[in-house]
């Protein structure tokens, strides 16, 4: 089986099948070799089904079919499912299915693909829906153990920050009421052809059997966040109240009563301190 993971590779195959790389489906190939099996075992992959989205040329799909009990491999880009029927075809426990990843019901894919067994999900992200794919799978509870994702450097940074540091974001509060995330590892822009102009690093997400907070609404909880951070300069109390449409006057109790002082940055905000202002939002 000749290897994928080369630039020489990847343009032989682009060659053979008349393709370029879209810019718009986020198509920078993995081309070092070191890299898919490294994440295909730290995905904890072996023995487990695995829904991997975006499979390119099956670089990355090899690897996990070789550790796996199943691979469900979900590729938008119909141009590429002759070149992955040649690539992958010496594994039985494939299936590429060619439909968007945002637009599918990932759920019922699960409940019909696999007869039972543990589930992970693998994949290179395109970067233009990395944040999207990462909220849709844990907002519609997928029923995976962990995501393992390579995403761009800045949105790892994003991702792993820790909760109450300046890199944390919206989306590091969101994701942090669903899983823990880890860096795995970081790859250089030159393991991908083409090279993009940023770094990236494969991250995993460990998803929660419960959340670590309750909360009396969880659409509030998502509500308050989004809006704490819509302008992460001003303080809690201004950014809170043009975000949510709250008088300043109204919202003040609330933070209060939440203990939340109302001068404090977004940023410095624990994911328990959105859900008591998301609590006494929802008594209101
Ligand atoms: N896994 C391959 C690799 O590592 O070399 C390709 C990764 S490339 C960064 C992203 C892949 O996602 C491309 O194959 C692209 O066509 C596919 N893709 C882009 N948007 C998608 C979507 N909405 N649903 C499913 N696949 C998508």
């Amino acid at each position: 089986m000749q290897s994928l993971a080369s630039v020489r590779a990847v343009k032989e195959i682009m060659a053979k099948h008349g393709l370029s790389p879209s810019k718009g489906l986020g198509q920078n190939f993995l081309v070092d070799s070191s890299v898919c099996p490294r994440m295909a075992q730290l995905s904890g992959a072996a023995g487990n089904c695995v829904i991997e989205i975006g499979p390119g040329f099956g670089v990355l799909t090899r690897e996990l079919a070789l550790i796996a009990k199943r691979v469900v491999a979900v590729e938008l880009d119909k141009r590429l499912l002759p070149v992955l029927g040649e690539t992958l075809a010496q594994f039985d426990n494939i299936t590429v299915l060619n439909a968007d990843i945002m637009e599918l019901d990932i759920n019922r894919l699960i409940a019909g693909s696999f007869d039972g067994g543990d589930v992970v999900i693998c994949a290179n992200l395109p970067y233009y829906i990395t944040s999207p794919v990462i909220m849709k799978l844990l907002e519609e509870k997928t029923p995976a153990k962990a995501i393992t994702v390579m995403v761009q450097r800045e949105a790892a940074d994003r991702l792993c920050a820790g909760p109450g540091s300046r890199q944390s974001g919206a989306i590091t509060a969101s994701v942090s009421y669903y899983a823990s995330v880890r860096r795995l590892f970081n790859v250089p822009a030159g393991s991908f052809y083409p090279a993009p102009k940023v770094d990236s690093a494969v991250i995993r997400l460990d998803i929660y059997d419960e959340p670590p907070v309750k909360v009396k609404s969880e659409k509030m909880l998502f509500r308050v966040i989004r809006a704490a951070f819509l302008q992460r300069r001003k303080t809690l109390l201004n950014s809170l109240s043009s975000g949510l449409g709250i008088p300043k006057d109204e919202l003040l109790p609330v933070l209060r009563s939440a203990g939340v002082p109302e001068s404090i940055r977004a940023e410095r905000l624990l994911l328990e301190d959105f859900a008591r202002i998301s609590d006494a939002l929802a008594e209101r």
